[in-house]
């Protein structure tokens, strides 16, 4: 049987809160969401965390809102909101594609979208299917707000941008009003990681010419770096 090493646990009332946990049980605290990546890696002890900070109540991060020229995405949207909501397919198919092909209803049910970014497992679709769309991070902490490009944000496998006592709030998502994107994922089996994937966005000018287009691979590339690679269109 595989059990965590001991930890305390504290539940958070608002991100201020989190914020407030994190900075007082230093890097040994860590932020839980979902579970579904941090429980397993603490089951095998690749992970051990002193203190979980539960943001599970933190409502005020569950949301999918329609801002100006953003789409924004609370950090603990569930993948299943993700996959049901049909403002998001028609604006971004890309992340019902992916959204169909991350695991299983179980894991949907709990993982969040802030979770599966901050994990940066070289296999997490979500981190593709943001990069090639151009999302920008919004990442607080006790000095406040700042904005992470994806480029910014993810540094490597299992290494982001965001610091130890800090939480990733939100992802926002540009809306193009002439625009295209898909993902096509290689997997085993059904709901299993990727053994490879890759997601494609297109922008077009009223004439149909394609004005800006990006590609992003998931599990390829020998460094697992997770990245995009966003190319104006020759004219
Ligand atoms: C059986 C199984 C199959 C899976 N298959 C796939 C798959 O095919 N494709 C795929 O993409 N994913 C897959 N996953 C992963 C799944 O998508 C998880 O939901 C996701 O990896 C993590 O989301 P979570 O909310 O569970 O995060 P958690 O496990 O709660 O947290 C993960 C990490 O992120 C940090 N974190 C979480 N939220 C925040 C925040 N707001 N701010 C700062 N740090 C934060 C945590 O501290 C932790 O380090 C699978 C998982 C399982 C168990």
């Amino acid at each position: 049987m595989q059990i965590p090493a001991p930890f305390e646990y504290a539940r958070a009332d608002t991100v201020d809160d989190a914020i407030a946990l994190l900075a007082r049980h230093g890097p040994e605290a860590r932020i839980i969401a979902g579970g579904h990546s941090l429980l397993p890696m603490m089951k095998l002890r690749l992970a051990r965390p002193e203190w979980l900070i539960d943001i599970n109540d933190l409502f005020e991060l569950d949301f999918v809102l329609r801002d100006g020229d953003r789409l924004r995405i609370g950090a603990l949207t569930r993948h299943t909101t993700l996959l049901e909501s049909t403002e998001i397919a028609a604006l971004f198919p890309i992340v019902a594609d992916a959204e169909r092909v991350i695991a299983d209803p179980v894991v949907r049910n709990r993982g969040t979208i802030g979770g599966s970014l901050c994990q940066a497992d070289p296999a997490e679709d979500l981190a593709t299917v943001c990069d090639v769309l151009g999302a920008e991070a919004i990442v607080r902490g006790p000095s406040g707000e700042r904005m992470l490009t994806m480029t910014e944000f993810h540094r490597g496998a299992y290494e982001t941008a965001v610091a130890a006592d800090e939480v990733l709030c939100e992802v926002r998502i540009p809306i193009r009003s002439r625009s295209g994107s898909a993902y096509e994922k290689v997997e085993r089996r059904v709901g299993d990681w990727a053994v490879a994937a890759a997601g494609a966005a297109l922008s077009f000018a009223e004439d149909g010419t394609i004005v800006e287009a990006s590609v992003g691979l998931t599990a390829v590339g020998l460094d697992g770096t997770v990245g995009a690679v966003t190319e104006p269109a020759p004219r």
